[in-house]
């Protein structure tokens, strides 16, 4: 009997208004339903919505560091549950286990971050021009936040939106995306354990286009979180611009390693494949072209070639898989089609570049690097978010300067050199969001993360930007006898 899941709107678990659900499945083994998930309306959006503002008004009052105490005890819950939660991730996202349980830790670090920030939620004291008087500028919540999720990081995404959102005084309607509404609704369990009153959190599931356009168009919800591709963050953009509401948009990315006087280019390159294979490629900060200088191509495409070929794809639950399957069919067809495009644009396939059917009906693809690839084809500029690494050549840090900001992302880049020059010019003339000099893209739980360009738009998120996102500034002067 396959379980029917509901959203939970004011505290209460309730049905959606129209009745729908869809299936959904494991992408390891697409003929596995994992549960029917509510295809919430209109009407469900607006409950969810009324909750929220009725919540509000006694939320804000919360102390600080009250609402800190009870971030605190969701991160010991996401703690205690990241055997059952992390199992649930790779079944209904499909990464292996490992990065799944990772991910949760990572949500629970970031979680605690937060807590620690509803203690810090500080404005400044200014000089007066009178003798007599104070000025200060203090902190208030921004009011509902609409925080609508991808599906490539179902769990670390949300909590890096609702730990802040909740740290600062708002409440918020919870949309995740509709492959992955399987975590939402355990990270909603966890949420109402650790004690969020009712209609802090609201989580409503359902279609983009319906469920989260609602939530960007009303002018009741102060402000937007969204992390998701460039085509619908520019939607939300236009949609919160009407009310002129808030937005933190965090989108995607094409994102560079150049490799250039390495110190050790084993080290480089396991690197590069570790953060281009992960999630099966399917991350905003996933490497997605390396350029090389001509002197180390050889030898570094020759590693990059072999470390890629021997990653073990399959099911993610296995512990010795180290790449799972592609979210769904459709992503699988995406890629596909960017490996058409790029053989017919005259890049060469070193390794994989196929489906792997011998492995099941999962959407299984393989580990594909590319070579002679020119900078102005598709597969160098475009994100395809999947597990697929252009190399290019190059002859200078300028030139490789010039590929690496001809594209409309500006996220995370990266710089593998012993030239404390060129990694100094590679620092400044690069234009993105995040910088990793001799290091991955990964980032951490305590630091700001964001895109420039058409990767982002609005405060960055995890760390101390977070609350730009999620509060107000009100001005007091005030006035007294001296
Ligand atoms: P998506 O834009 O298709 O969907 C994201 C969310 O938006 C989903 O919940 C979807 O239901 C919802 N949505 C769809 N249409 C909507 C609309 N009109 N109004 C409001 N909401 C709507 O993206 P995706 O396929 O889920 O995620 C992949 C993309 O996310 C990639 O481009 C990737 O780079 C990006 N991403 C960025 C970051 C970052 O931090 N910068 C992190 C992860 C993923």
């Amino acid at each position: 009997m396959v379980e029917r899941y509901a959203n939970c709107i004011n505290g209460k678990w309730l049905a959606p208004g129209t009745g729908d659900y869809v299936a959904n499945i494991n992408p390891a083994d697409p003929a596995e339903i994992l549960g029917m998930f509510p295809a919430s309306g209109g009407a469900d959006v607006e409950q969810a919505i009324a909750a929220a503002v009725a919540a509000s008004e006694g939320w804000r009052r919360v102390p600080g560091p009250e609402r800190g105490k009870l971030l605190l005890r969701f991160a010991d819950l996401l703690e205690q549950h990241t055997d059952p939660l992390a199992k649930i991730l790779t079944k209904e996202q499909g990464k292996p286990l490992k990065e799944s349980v990772g991910e949760v830790k990572r949500a629970a670090a970031e979680s605690r971050f937060m807590a620690g920030e509803a203690s810090r939620l500080a404005g400044e004291t200014l000089p007066s021009e009178r003798q007599g008087v104070w000025v200060q500028v203090i902190r208030e919540p921004l009011g509902v936040v609409g925080a609508i999720m991808p599906w490539n990081f179902p769990v670390v995404t949300p909590v890096r939106k609702l730990a802040p959102a909740l740290a600062c005084g708002n409440t918020v309607v919870f949309k995740p995306a509709s492959d992955t509404p399987w975590t939402g609704v355990y990270l909603m369990e966890l949420l109402l354990e650790a004690g969020f009153p009712p209609g802090a959190v609201n989580l409503v599931m359902g279609p983009g286009s319906l469920v989260g356009q609602k939530l960007a168009e009303s002018p009741l919800v102060q402000g937007i979180t969204f992390t998701g591709s460039t085509t619908t963050g520019r939607r939300i953009y236009a949609a919160t611009a009407q009310h002129l509401g808030r937005v933190q948009l965090e989108l995607g990315g094409k994102n560079p390693a150049v490799v250039m006087d390495a110190y050790d280019l084993e080290e480089a390159a396991k690197e590069i494949v570790s953060a281009a294979f992960a999630a099966s490629g399917q991350r905003c900060t996933a490497i997605s072209r390396v350029l090389t200088s001509r002197a180390e191509a050889t030898k570094l495409t020759e590693i990059i070639v072999d470390l890629a070929s021997k990653l073990k794809v399959g099911n993610g639950l296995s512990p010795e898989v180290e790449v799972g399957p592609l979210v769904s069919q459709a992503q699988l067809e995406i890629v596909e089609g960017y490996i058409e495009t790029a053989k017919k644009e005259g890049a060469r396939v070193l390794t994989g570049g196929k489906r792997l059917p011998e492995l099941g009906k999962g959407f299984y693809y393989s580990p594909t690097v590319l070579d002679k690839v020119t900078p102005k084809s598709v597969v160098a500029k475009e994100e395809v978010f999947g597990p697929v690494l252009p190399i290019i050549v190059v002859d200078s840090m300028e030139e490789a300067l010039t590929i690496c900001n001809d594209t409309e992302y500006g996220l995370a880049a990266c710089v593998f050199t012993k030239d404390i020059d060129k990694a100094m010019q590679f620092a400044t003339e690069i234009k993105t969001g995040m910088v990793h000099i001799n290091h991955g893209t990964a980032s951490q739980a305590h630091v700001p993360f964001g895109g420039v360009k058409n990767s982002g738009q609005g405060a960055y998120s995890i760390g101390g930007t977070a609350k730009d996102f999620c509060m107000v500034n009100k001005v007091v002067y005030l006035k007294f006898n001296q």
